[in-house]
């Protein structure tokens, strides 16, 4: 069970002045249970590669495979069925008068009884954490951080296998971002495969199990954060860095001289530096 891209290219408005090959050619397999992020710079194709995973668009040449079944015109809806997306601000897409209704609303085309639509209503907000005092508000009523969690709860209610996300954080406070990739990593811990694209390389090194970077419309990199990042070079020569803690290891490792692991994770950062404190490598 994956996510199987080979050879995917996009063209936008082809044959027109304004053409554009937007995808080049990309080859990349996401397993089901992953927690997958995508960088690149802007413009370097990412949105155009995750809007092929659920047929928001098709490919000019190449394929995309869920789950052995190629994603084509003819069977979109059961491919979303499987893939969910959630935009970026997807708040901007709640329109109903209360909140109940808002993550409801995806279930309206398929032939549910009542207590069936309210037991799945029910079990994806405790899911992502909403509390069932907040169902008859108004959407408007709510924090930035609530809003964002009703809509992905919206698509959660349709229980996809994959979850697509846009930079999903983006536009929240320190606080609401920590809360948004921790619910993203519970609901991978939970069984969902969490597909990413993110700017920020820190929570991309928080929480991300795998990571593939696109530029100029191909995978420049792909492997876990700790080879991706230990590329920091070849990173930057892409608009790119590491993240901070990974970046102060290696510049630290740069001018002591003492070779280290690249250290990604903030907690493993601060184990290293206990012991190179203790062995007396290291001093405040
Ligand atoms: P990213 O998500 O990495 O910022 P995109 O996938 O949005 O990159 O864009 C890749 C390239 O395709 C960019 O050059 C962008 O200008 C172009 N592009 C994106 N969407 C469209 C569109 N609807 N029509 C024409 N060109 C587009």
């Amino acid at each position: 069970m994956s996510i199987v891209v080979k050879n995917l290219k996009h063209i936008y408005m082809p044959k027109t002045p304004f053409e554009k090959e937007a995808l080049k050619g990309i080859n990349l397999e996401i397993e089901k249970g992953d927690f997958a992020a995508i960088i690149g710079k802007t413009g370097s194709g990412k949105s155009t590669l995750i809007q092929h995973f659920n047929g928001l668009l098709l490919p000019t040449e190449g394929e995309v495979n869920i789950d052995g079944v190629a994603v084509t015109k003819k069977n979109l809806s059961d491919i979303r069925k499987k893939v969910g997306f959630v935009f970026q601000y997807p708040e901007h897409q709640l329109f109903e008068d209360t909140v109940f209704k808002d993550i409801a609303f995806g279930l309206k085309r398929f032939k549910l009884s009542e207590e069936e639509v309210k037991e799945k209503v029910y079990s994806a907000a405790k899911l992502v954490g909403l509390d069932e005092s907040l169902f008859e508000r108004s959407v408007f009523e709510l924090s930035g951080g609530e809003k964002r969690r009703v809509a992905i709860c919206g698509v959660l209610v349709l229980a996809p296998s994959y979850l697509l996300l846009d930079e999903p954080a983006s536009g929240l406070d320190a606080n609401g971002r920590r809360e948004m990739l921790s619910l993203l990593n519970k609901l991978n811990n939970s069984g969902v495969t969490v597909i990413l694209v993110s700017h920020s390389m820190d929570d991309v090194a928080e929480y991300a199990k795998r990571v593939t970077v696109i530029n100029d419309g191909l995978v420049a990199l792909d492997g876990t954060p700790e080879e991706v990042f230990s590329k920091r070079d070849l990173l930057r020569s892409m608009d790119l860095d590491v993240p901070e803690v990974t970046g102060m290891f290696m510049d630290f490792s740069e001018k002591s001289g003492i070779p280290l692991p690249t250290v990604v994770k903030k907690e493993q950062g601060r184990d290293l530096l206990i012991k190179l404190i203790s062995e007396g490598r290291f001093s405040l």
